[in-house]
């Protein structure tokens, strides 16, 4: 009689094979089974012709990454277990001693940070050029160069980087280059659904998922798309050698918050315009920073490349008021919660010296706060803003 424990793991009863629901299943694993010691021998994953190990893909996985490779018109993704696990595969995939990677100076903070702390530390050095202007990214290129980092708009600041002249700028470099420079785009305020990145000529698109493709605010994961097999290859072989696996249920509420993406970014553009253009003309503020207002900084790169903006926008406050008065404003916020990430249900709200995160000048004097609007009303939230800046201004 074979035991309980054997008869409960060996279990013979399948269930039936075809089970279609609008949401796909979840699979869990680190051993999968191989029918024969061929298979086991031989069995593919890069290709997603087959299974093999748990961190090489599941149906659950590969599912995602399909469908993260279409957001973003794309052929081929990588998945990460956060979007700065995503920026940091990115980096070590395609960085080796002795090269150097530039890095836009209105960059997500975090990217920096791993590349004075990490690649520094690798031999890899970096520098910053004013993503505003092609020629200084062109005069930063140097034969060393093998990376180019990209994002538009800039976290915090908000500036819509031309990106087919940087792209342009690149690619001149790279005429007879043996390793040409690569080029990557933080794609988080994009998301695949405000602009094409690879039409507008990038090579590799990364972004977080933790933002809109998940919508929640409960997840934490990364993608890296390209359309180069040649990329894609460097990206999954480095990605297989530090181990990086995403777990099913995380990739299922990411599966889950797909289909509604494209509704939830429209539907926060529109919430987010109305309330960055209404700030514009409050007393006490100073400059609304938001691609698609007219005068903020690339607007004009913005409405010829993007056909959306995301939830974001910065309020630059008069230079009258003090660090100490913006941060009591966004206290007395109630609606706006204080926190980190965004594209989630709830708004938010974050002071930020931006003197102390950027090399170049920078042109206002005031206090800046980043806001995130969530999926409240747009009234409740105005209110929200109108109580907390007459208190300000009263002070
Ligand atoms: C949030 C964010 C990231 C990092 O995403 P995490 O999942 O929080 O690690 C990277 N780039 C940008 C622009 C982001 O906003």
């Amino acid at each position: 009689m074979t035991a309980l424990s054997t008869q409960l793991i060996h279990h013979p009863y399948n269930p039936p094979a075809t089970f279609e629901a609008v949401q796909p299943g979840v699979f869990k694993a680190s051993t999968v089974f191989f029918p024969n010691v061929h298979a086991l021998r031989t069995q593919e994953w890069k290709d997603k012709s087959g299974y093999t190990y748990g961190l090489h893909g599941t149906p659950t996985t590969f599912t995602l990454e399909e469908r993260i490779a279409t957001l973003e018109g794309g052929r081929f993704c990588v998945l990460a277990p956060s979007g700065l696990s995503a920026l940091s595969l990115v980096d070590m995939a395609f960085l080796a001693a002795g090269d150097e990677v530039l890095l836009p100076d209105n960059a997500y903070g975090p990217g920096k940070a791993f590349a004075e702390g990490d690649l520094a530390r690798w031999g890899i050095t970096h520098r910053f050029y004013d993503p505003m202007n092609p020629a200084d990214l062109a005069a930063q290129i140097t034969p060393a160069t093998r990376l180019v980092w990209l994002e538009a708009p800039g976290s915090i600041t908000l500036e819509f980087a031309d990106l087919p002249a940087l792209v342009a700028v690149i690619r001149t470099a790279n005429a007879g280059r043996q390793r040409p420079i690569v080029s990557a785009l933080d794609n988080t305020w994009g998301a695949g659904v405000a602009f094409n990145a690879f039409e507008l000529g990038v090579d590799v698109s990364m972004q977080a998922l933790t933002k809109y493709p998940s919508g929640g605010a409960d997840v934490l994961m990364g993608s890296v798309v390209t359309r180069d097999p040649a990329l894609h290859e460097a990206l999954l072989l480095c990605h297989m050698r530090l181990g990086l696996g995403v777990s099913a249920n995380d990739t299922e509420l990411v599966l889950r918050g797909l289909p509604t993406v494209a509704l939830r970014y429209a539907a926060q553009d529109t919430a987010t315009r109305a309330l960055a253009s209404w700030m514009q003309d409050q007393p006490g503020v100073a400059a609304v920073l938001h691609p698609a207002l007219p005068g903020s900084p690339g607007h004009a790169a913005w409405a010829r490349d993007a056909s959306a903006a995301a939830c974001l926008f910065s309020v630059v406050f008069d230079a009258r008021f003090s660090q100490a008065q913006i941060d009591a404003f966004c206290d007395s916020l109630r609606r706006f919660k204080l926190g980190w990430s965004w594209a989630g249900p709830i708004s938010l709200c974050a002071p930020y010296n931006v003197r102390s995160i950027r090399t170049r000048p920078w042109p206002h004097l005031g206090c800046l706060v980043r806001f995130a609007i969530g999926l409240e009303a747009v009234d409740d939230l105005q209110a929200d803003l109108q109580a907390a800046l007459d208190a300000l201004n009263a002070a």
